[in-house]
């Protein structure tokens, strides 16, 4: 901002004039320069307006054939100034033109994220400034703050939203006579601005597996709201989503990655009458990282399946295991995996091993048999099509007791026909129903068929405890749905009747 005084040429007449009575100097609101000095002269209406009084300052009007110091002072019949007007100045003295220095200060305002920015040029010897305000269309002014007198800005904070404010700024001196007096900026000249929406405050930001969930308190003025993101390695923000509905303030932002992590904040917003975007306040601002964690323990449920045993499980952010757990696996924990058969929650959960730590890659419902034998087997042999009791066939089979208990799909009621399912059993899994097979959806008896080699311990027990991931659920099928919807040779058939997604 501007700091430099204007020199300006003050309106002098040539006149002959006669001082009488002048006593002293006319202090010179001028300028800093002590030697500048105001005479003020001639005639009986050469009123000495600077009483200290604040009013006739404000607004001072020029009398006739006189001039308006900076100060307000009104000088009327001329002013005259120079050191060569001190010397008395009395008896018939033409003068001509002189020039006078004076104060012709400003005032800013601007609007800065819904704050008043109040700017003046500093006021020679100022005792302090005066910061008036009031709402546009009241009539009276209140003096709001007092910055000091070595201050040359003040930031008026406590704003309404939406509400239009009037500012004057006046510098308070000491006059000739001792006493306060208020010089007002821009010749009283008042200047406002319009508040927007305030800020809203952004309460939460939370991972939700790979997204995040934005909260925070509605604005009922906004129209809306701009969601604005970064990375926080990135210094710029983004407008990422712009919400219509001051009621709607929460947002799912899916368009994150994993591994990094990012900084919101909010912005409310309304429309003028031209129907433009006007921009409220920015709110706080919230990071969260959208990461996965391995977190492994020791189950110490005496209920559970694998009591005793280190599990680790990769989780997102808010703790749910993610989806394809084998994704983060070596070559040589693939190759390591153990089968653990629930009988009592029809629930089949495959292991990797990485060192003692057990980590869940499939889950499974299944149904299992009551003959379904309790213990630790390791699978014999694989089989595409199998004959099972009945007679009735199941795909995908592997062998886990040599007496005849399997691994298997739902069954068939013919051989290598996938169309000739069971529903009826297919409906009942994750009960406990078999001869002592342990039967699966297609997909998983084909997964342990697939990724598990012969010799792979099996673990059958009936517990009721924890286990590491859910167990799936399944849609009953309809009786004309006579194969299995997970089954990857009866895609075609799902793709005929427009069922399961096709
Ligand atoms: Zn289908």
């Amino acid at each position: 901002m501007s700091k430099q005084f204007k020199k300006i040429l003050a309106v002098v007449f040539s006149v002959s004039c006669i001082v009488t009575g002048f006593d002293g100097s006319f202090y010179s609101m001028a300028s800093d320069v002590s030697q500048s000095t105001v005479l003020p002269v001639a005639s009986e209406s050469a009123v000495n307006v600077v009483s200290g009084s604040v009013a006739t300052v404000s607004g001072a009007s020029v009398t006739s054939a006189g001039t308006v110091t900076s100060s307000g002072a009104v000088v009327s019949g001329g002013a005259v100034t120079s050191d060569s007007a001190i010397d008395g100045g009395n008896g018939n003295t033409e003068e001509d033109i002189e020039s006078e220095e004076e104060f012709e200060g400003d005032f800013y305002v601007e609007l800065e994220d819904n704050k008043a920015v109040i700017d003046f040029e500093p006021y020679p010897d100022v005792i302090n400034y005066n910061i008036y305000r009031k709402i546009a269309g009241e009539s009276e002014f209140d003096i709001i703050a007092n910055p000091g007198p070595k201050k040359d800005s003040y930031t008026d904070k406590k704003l309404k939203e939406m509400t239009k404010y009037v500012y004057k700024v006046s510098a308070v001196y000491i006059d000739e006579d001792g006493e306060e007096a208020e010089y007002f900026y821009s010749y009283g000249e008042k200047k406002s601005v319009t508040t927007g929406l305030k800020a809203v405050k952004l309460k939460s930001v939370t991972a939700v597996k790979v997204s995040t969930k934005l909260k925070w308190k509605k604005s009922p003025k906004a129209d809306g709201y701009f969601v604005m993101r970064r990375l926080s390695t990135a210094k710029n923000f983004k407008k990422i989503k712009k919400i219509t509905g001051y009621q709607n303030h929460s947002y799912l932002d899916t368009d994150v990655k994993l591994n990094k992590k990012y900084v919101y904040k909010i912005v409310p917003f309304v429309k003028n009458k031209e129907k433009k975007v006007v921009k409220g306040a920015e709110s706080n601002q919230i990071a969260c990282a959208v990461k996965l964690s391995f977190s492994s323990k020791r189950i110490t449920d005496k209920n559970s399946s694998v009591y005793g045993k280190k599990v680790g499980v990769y989780m997102y952010a808010d703790g749910t295991p993610i989806e394809n757990q084998s994704k983060y696996l070596s070559d040589e924990e693939k190759e390591s995996y153990t089968i653990y058969v629930n009988k009592a929650k029809g629930q089949t959960l495959v292991y990797a091993s990485r060192g003692s730590t057990l980590i869940p890659v499939q889950s499974f419902i299944c149904s299992p048999g009551y003959a379904t034998p309790v213990g630790t087997h390791r699978t014999l042999v694989k089989l595409r099509w199998h004959e099972l009791m009945g007679p009735c066939w199941g795909q995908w089979c592997t062998k886990v007791v040599s007496n005849g208990i399997y691994f298997h799909s739902i069954f068939y009621n013919s051989y290598n026909d996938n169309k000739r399912l069971s529903v009826t059993a297919y409906n009942r899994l994750g009960q406990v129903c078999s001869h002592g097979c342990i039967r699966l959806q297609a997909y998983a008896a084909k997964w342990i068929y697939d990724n598990c080699k012969i010799g792979t311990t099996v673990v059958v027990c009936s517990k009721t405890g924890y286990e590491p991931l859910p167990r799936p659920s399944i849609s009953a099928l309809p009786a004309w749905h006579t194969w299995d919807p997970t089954d990857p040779g009866a895609v075609s058939y799902c793709k005929e009747h427009h069922c399961h997604g096709y």
